[in-house]
């Protein structure tokens, strides 16, 4: 059960997860008990609860290294005077017994965090593996938080510290898990917890390398964490509890009124999540679709409400597409070379480039001696540029944006990619393109075109339907 920011966000939310879990358990209990259908694998007998940072704290923290790196030390030190009081108010109102022994553990993190971030800001320098160690404090703080509150609510509960459990790589701030080293930490910290009756807590997104430095799996990392250890235990559901009522139609903060997706597959999930679907970090079904566990979205505000089940088949929808993703601030790249005419390893050189500088793209097209490519993470954007030109014509066009039309009836159906096009024949398309598996369309245009074009085609596939079946 994973649980974000806005669902740790305050004494109310900690309060609403409380009651979730205890429903869960109850229902694990019942079903164990009579031998029905059961939640959980022999390995897992209580719910394992992943948390993310408490809502805004990530952002706050980066914040705080910002200062640092630019020698405030004085500003960094207010914000982490703040912070710590949101802590320390948060984790009061949720506890009683053990509201002291959670507050010294709180207070504890902020005086290391406090003297880290003091050293960053004498140094002025702040890399990705410091950048990591401060932001990484945020799922430890909310976990001992939640830990706590549970324990205190009569829910036999253990804090797990996740830097013990996720071994990762060193690509600090982006890190990749080892799956092994991973799964056998999970055997060793969590089962025994889980098989003793307790509900294992532990913060998502941190994890550290074999030799303990602590890293981060990247933004919005918790629920990849979840799933990761939900793997690793062969659990028989993987929840992502949240602030939406699942997987919708659309990005709620690009289209008005999108509506709820009740099944998904696996790969529409991944298409989704990859093109901006932000409820989902993009890693998140990887671990799942290996054990075939279902993963299920869920409202934390509206725990009675279905949500999104994700499975290896989902359910295509009704003959239509299933949702639409979209990413904005993407940079297009044109790359045009008369060498590439009938030549042959010319894309090896081109993909080399991206490959040497770290960088992902993430749509390509091509025709006969030009290739364009999108990319998100424009760090290296410079660097890449001056590398093509060696052997190519470059230019570079930003404040670009991808939509990413998905359905597994885009397979069967033909006239759904003509239906999309035609929806969006008034907005000029930069790119277009439809790949092999044949489970997206994807569109590349003007950011400022985005809300218009995301309208269109919303409308087109999702608020006709619903036209017609009420008629
Ligand atoms: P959490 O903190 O629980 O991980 P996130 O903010 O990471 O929550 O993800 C939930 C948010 O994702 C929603 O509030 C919504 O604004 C955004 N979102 C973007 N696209 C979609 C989509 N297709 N379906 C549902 N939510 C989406
Ligand atoms: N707290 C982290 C972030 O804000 C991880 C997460 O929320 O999933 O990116
Ligand atoms: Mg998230």
């Amino acid at each position: 059960m994973k649980f974000g920011g806005t669902s740790v966000a305050d004494p109310d939310a900690v309060t609403r997860l409380i009651g979730i879990v205890r429903r869960q358990l109850a229902t694990q209990v019942s079903d164990t008990s009579q031998t029905r259908v059961r939640l959980v694998s022999d390995t897992c007998q209580t719910p394992v609860v992943v948390v993310s940072a408490l809502s805004g704290v990530t952002d706050a923290m980066i914040d705080v290294t910002r200062l640092a790196e630019e020698g405030d030390g004085e500003q960094a030190a207010i914000a982490l005077r703040a912070l710590r009081e949101r802590h320390v108010s948060v984790a009061s109102a949720v506890t009683r017994q053990s509201r002291d022994t959670v507050l010294a553990a709180v207070r504890a993190e902020f005086e290391e965090l406090t003297g880290l971030v003091h050293a960053l800001a004498v140094l002025r320098e702040v890399s990705p593996r410091s950048l990591d160690a401060v932001i990484a404090t945020g799922e430890v703080l909310s976990s001992r938080i939640v830990a706590a509150a549970l324990a205190d609510q009569g829910i036999p509960s253990a804090w797990v510290d996740a830097r013990r459990v996720l071994v990762t790589d060193a690509e600090h701030t982006v890190a990749s898990p080892e799956m092994i080293a991973t799964c056998e930490r999970t055997r060793e910290l969590i089962a025994p917890v889980t098989k003793s009756g307790q509900v294992a807590v532990l913060g998502g997104f941190i994890g550290a390398t074999a030799s303990g430095v602590t890293t981060t799996l990247g933004r919005g990392g918790s629920d990849y964490s979840a799933s990761i250890v939900g793997a690793c235990l062969g659990v028989s559901e993987i929840q992502i509890w949240t602030d939406v009522d699942g997987m919708l139609t659309a990005d709620p903060r690009v289209v008005p009124l999108p509506r709820l997706v009740p099944q998904l597959s696996f790969a529409e999930a991944s298409e989704l999540a990859y093109f901006g679907a932000k409820v989902l970090h993009p890693s998140t079904i990887l671990p799942a679709v290996g054990k075939n566990i279902p993963v299920r979205i869920l409202n934390s505000h509206r725990p009675e409400s279905p949500g999104t089940v994700i499975t290896a088949d989902g359910h295509p929808a009704n003959g239509q597409l299933t949702a639409i993703a979209c990413k904005r601030n993407v940079t297009v790249i044109d790359i045009t070379s008369t060498r590439m005419l009938m030549a042959h390893g010319f894309l090896r050189r081109l993909f080399e480039v991206f490959e040497r500088f770290k960088t992902a793209v993430d749509v390509v097209t091509t025709s006969e001696v030009s290739v364009s490519v999108t990319v998100d993470d424009t760090r290296r954007l410079d660097a890449i540029i001056d590398n093509l030109r060696n052997f190519a014509e470059v230019s570079s066009e930003p404040e670009m944006a991808i939509i990413s039309a998905v359905g597994e009836n885009l397979r069967s159906d033909p006239t759904l990619f003509g239906r999309a096009v035609t929806s969006l024949q008034r907005i000029p398309l930069r790119l277009v393109s439809q790949a092999a598996g044949r489970r997206n369309i994807t569109f590349v245009l003007r950011d400022a075109d985005l809300p218009s074009a995301m309208g269109q085609l919303h409308e087109t596939f999702f608020e006709q339907r619903a036209i017609t079946k009420t008629r």
